[in-house]
């Protein structure tokens, strides 16, 4: 603990009337929101509302947790439901991880404790997926036991409020705000006081402007009198994501697939585990964005979908050399993309256009998405693994031979002529693999359409891509902007 948090901790043990606490209690009780969770102070609540709450704001959750809430009522329900359910009811919110974590918790506590929270911080601290603030919140809110809470918030308005000049960053510095919390708590108050020290820090003493005129602790906050409230506290800056340029496929079905789209389940374990998504690849030269990938972004527009216009590159010359650049990429992007889906799942796929780009932002790593309308082929038998030189093989005759995928693919009636076709080219160049059964996809694969989204759960990027793609279709734009 460094001098100045000792000062602090000292301070706040010994603050003359609980100054903090008191003010922070009496503005708390009059002002606080009504919010789902506060409606009593099951602990189950409790939790899902705090774990819902890490990265997102109020207003987001509170949907979320009401359809949570009337989906999964208890513990039980929670712990007993496929997991796919639960995905479903996170869908949208985002770090997925959450929700697997908390499921698993819960099957803890129904495992060990017979589906009640344990009144113990021990106990409470070993579920799945809570860490000290979760621990924290739940014991003080739920059994008003005087443990501290403590989040970003928390340590931005005790930080302002004893100017402390600490990298809020460091574990020692944030264990050390967690000592001074705990001394602030008053006696038998610990659910609304940590509860009033985050609405405080949501409400009045906020990262960009705190309300110093309107705080309940105004009269004896050091950062607010040392005119320092704006510069506190001190953060280092996290690392930004590491941005990976992934070409994604929007394969549309033809024949008895006409109307679905191609989607695939993300593998048992890792990020966004079992999930569904719009096949996707890492973009030649491992995805990182060059200067060519920066001036096909640039000409393609921005992300999350909008185009931007000539315009904003400058000049027209400009604006078309940039366009040229950036055709060309795609073309590129557009093949290594065709050639990898078919050495990674033996999928042969003939990309047809650029649609949109697209972002998605873990912690650690963002997502550039570039998408592409494809047509479908077909799915080669298991022989010979597709790598390498004979994946170009494959897709240079799925460019060849645009018949199997104009004409409803290998699946459709009218493909199968050109179906055999491709196969006997296959076999005259001496490459192992038909194309397999029909309806035969690669593991993982399905076809769905637009109602079949109601059972499945998407990561935001794709659910938003697949939302705006059957949007264009219904309404037509779809076509009119491949016009
Ligand atoms: S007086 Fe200002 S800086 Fe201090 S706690 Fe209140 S809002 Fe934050």
């Amino acid at each position: 603990m460094t001098s100045k948090q000792q000062a602090a901790l000292e301070q706040a043990a010994a603050e003359p009337g609980r100054f903090f606490g008191t003010e922070l209690l009496g503005w708390y009780r009059s002002v606080k929101r009504d919010l789902p969770w506060r409606a009593n102070r099951d602990p189950y609540r409790v939790w899902v509302s705090e774990i819902m709450l890490q990265q997102t704001r109020v207003d987001t959750v509170i949907p979320y947790y009401n359809r949570f809430m009337d989906k999964f009522p208890t513990i039980r329900n929670l712990a007993e439901a496929p997991e796919e359910e639960v995905l479903k009811c996170w869908e949208g919110l985002g770090y997925y991880s959450r929700a697997r974590n908390l499921q698993a918790g819960a099957q803890q506590v129904v495992r060990d404790y017979g589906g009640t929270v344990p009144d113990d911080k021990t106990a409470v601290a070993a579920l799945k997926g809570v860490g000290p603030y979760t621990a924290g919140a739940i014991m003080s809110i739920a059994f008003n036991r005087p443990e501290p809470a403590v989040d970003g918030n928390v340590m931005r308005v005790l930080s302002r409020y004893f100017c402390l000049e600490d990298d809020i960053a460091k574990p020692s510095v944030r264990a050390g705000i967690e000592r001074i919390a705990a001394a602030l708590i008053p006696d038998g108050a610990a659910g609304d006081f940590n509860q009033g020290i985050m609405e405080l820090g949501a409400l009045v003493c906020t990262p960009k402007s705190p309300g110093c005129l309107i705080c309940p602790v105004m009269a004896q906050c050091a950062g607010r009198l040392a005119g320092r409230e704006l510069e506190l506290p001190v953060k280092t800056k996290a690392k930004p994501p590491r941005p990976e340029l992934r070409l994604a496929a929007l394969v549309e079905g033809a024949g008895p697939h006409a109307g679905a789209v191609l989607v695939r389940q993300r593998p048992e374990s890792g990020l966004l585990a079992r999930m569904w998504e719009l096949p996707h690849v890492l973009a030649p030269g491992g995805g990182s964005a060059g200067p060519a990938a920066a001036g096909a972004a640039a000409a393609a527009g921005p992300v999350r979908g909008r185009r931007r216009s000539a315009a904003a590159l400058g000049t027209p010359a400009a604006a078309g050399e940039a366009s040229a650049i950036a055709g060309a990429d795609r073309e590129a992007r557009m093949a290594h993309m065709g050639r990898a889906l078919a050495e990674e799942a033996r999928l042969l796929i003939r990309p047809r256009r650029w649609w949109r780009d697209a972002e998605h932002v873990f912690s650690h790593i963002r997502w550039d998405l570039q998408v592409y309308l494809a047509d479908f082929g077909f799915v080669l038998e298991d022989a010979a693994p597709a790598g390498g030189a004979q994946a170009g093989v494959y897709t240079g005759l799925a460019a060849e031979q645009p018949a199997a995928y104009m004409a409803g693919g290998a699946f459709g009636s009218e493909g199968e002529a050109a179906q055999r076709e491709t196969a006997a080219s296959l076999d005259h160049a001496g490459l192992h693999g038909l194309p397999a059964p029909e309806d035969r996809l690669p593991e993982g694969y399905r076809w769905i359409r637009q109602e079949d989204m109601k059972e499945m759960a998407f990561p935001n990027v794709f659910l938003r891509l697949l939302n705006d793609y059957w949007e264009q279709r219904g309404s037509g734009s779809l076509a009119e902007e491949a016009e």
